[in-house]
């Protein structure tokens, strides 16, 4: 649910690396309210092993003319030693691993930028993807753990006013190993910084070395590209070398409130964090922020999500982008914590986050004291409520403020 537009914003913040590129795609920008559910057709990225299951993968290494078993070799490579380079396959043959790399783990993106800001503990990076399409990441180092946010599509097609993602329109949908891919990028980078690459010059670390925790809150609505982000969370939490290992507790699967899409992924029984944006507990104005709502609305999406934790047992998130004068009236808060409390205890969680500017729009963040004032009236009707922290912001890496201008 991040992403969008303003390269005047993209002036802060230091860029580590940085790389020429043109998108090859201009989307255009989308009319006020129009949503667009299913992606364009465009090129599909080619086929990767991190589309795939470790059976799938045997398949796959067959039609292309080789060893089945190579899959568990290029696996161990790919997920667990974050390895793409056919050199340093010694397991596989001399004559034969270039091919066998080229054919099974093509390059799939390629990083362009890399801004860091917070000190180094939070970096956006912009991935080039086959087509000449700009995603994004951001990775942000906690003294306990490495979140990355990630992008499920290029672009988004919700068309929410307030994020710059949704101002640029939809490109089109990422493929698993594209999402995949992203994390692996950011994996080797954490790895980097903390020196454990082999690099003489790598800086003394005492952070997290590994990717612990993964939201899909980047570029895109993750349940409108459902195959590819199920492929993608698979991936993420089958274990080391099949997968990356990531316990799937350590997993925010992220929603605008596609309804039929939540229950579908109710049914997956995976046991990963659900968060909807909500941003407003009454239908007038969620028609409005959230033009989804116009085809589901409040009480259904609440709805949808209480059973998510019902049937899964886990903990929903409720995100609120608080929006000056907009939606962080206390009446609001008061709706928005009657309609959770109503439907039971404990099962939600409220994260009001302070909205990200964005240049030139009139969506701004609450006042402190009215933001104060929301949580306590949440937490009035028994609702943990938690402000998040903004991360990024002078990157262009939080919340809607992902557009992938590199
Ligand atoms: S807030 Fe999320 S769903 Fe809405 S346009 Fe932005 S990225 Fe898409």
């Amino acid at each position: 649910m991040i992403i969008a537009s303003h390269t005047a914003h993209r002036k802060r913040g230091t860029s580590v690396s940085s790389e020429t590129s043109t998108p090859v795609e201009i989307t255009a920008k989308p009319e006020p309210g129009k949503i667009l559910l299913k992606a364009p057709r465009r090129g599909k990225p080619p086929r990767h092993i991190a589309d795939m299951d470790l059976a799938g993968r045997k398949e796959f290494l067959k039609e292309l003319g080789h060893q089945p078993f190579r899959a568990s070799q290029l696996s161990k490579h790919y997920f667990e030693r974050l390895v793409d380079d056919p050199q340093e396959m010694t397991d596989l043959p001399a004559s034969s691993r270039e091919q066998i790399v080229a054919d099974a783990m093509p390059n799939l993106l390629t990083t362009v930028n890399t801004l860091e800001a917070d000190g180094g503990d939070t970096l956006k990076m912009v991935h080039r993807l086959f087509d000449g399409a700009l995603v994004e990441s951001v990775i942000m180092r906690y003294s306990n753990r490495v979140t990355m946010c990630i992008s499920s599509q290029a672009g988004c097609g919700m068309n929410c006013p307030f994020c710059a993602t949704g101002q640029a329109g939809l490109t089109r949908n990422l493929s698993t190993a594209e999402i995949v891919e992203q994390v692996v990028a950011g994996a080797r980078m954490v790895k980097k910084m903390s020196g454990l690459d082999g690099a003489e010059d790598g800086p003394e670390e005492t952070k997290p070395l590994r990717i612990s925790n993964i939201v899909f809150m980047g570029m895109g609505e993750a349940l409108a590209n459902y195959k590819s982000s199920l492929g993608a969370v698979h991936r993420l939490i089958d274990p080391s070398p099949e997968g990356m290992g990531i316990s799937a507790r350590n997993i925010t699967m992220s929603t605008v409130g596609l309804v039929p899409g939540m229950y579908k992924f109710t049914q997956e029984n995976i046991p990963v964090t659900l968060a909807l944006s909500l941003h407003a507990p009454d239908d007038e104005l969620r028609d409005e922020l959230i033009p989804i709502n116009n085809r589901w609305k409040v009480d259904e999406a609440l709805d949808s999500a209480y059973d998510y934790y019902r049937k899964t047992g886990r903990r929903v998130s409720i995100e609120y982008a608080l929006i000056r004068d907009i939606n962080d009236q206390g009446w609001r808060a008061d709706l928005l914590g009657k309609k959770l409390a109503q439907r039971g205890r404990g099962w939600v969680h409220v994260n009001p986050i302070p909205l990200n500017p964005t240049p030139g729009s009139k969506w701004t963040a609450s006042r402190p004291g009215v933001e104060q004032n929301f949580v306590e009236r949440l937490r009035a009707h028994g609702i943990p409520t938690t402000v998040r922290d903004t991360r990024g912001s002078d990157i262009d890496g939080a919340c809607g403020q992902l557009a992938a201008a590199s």
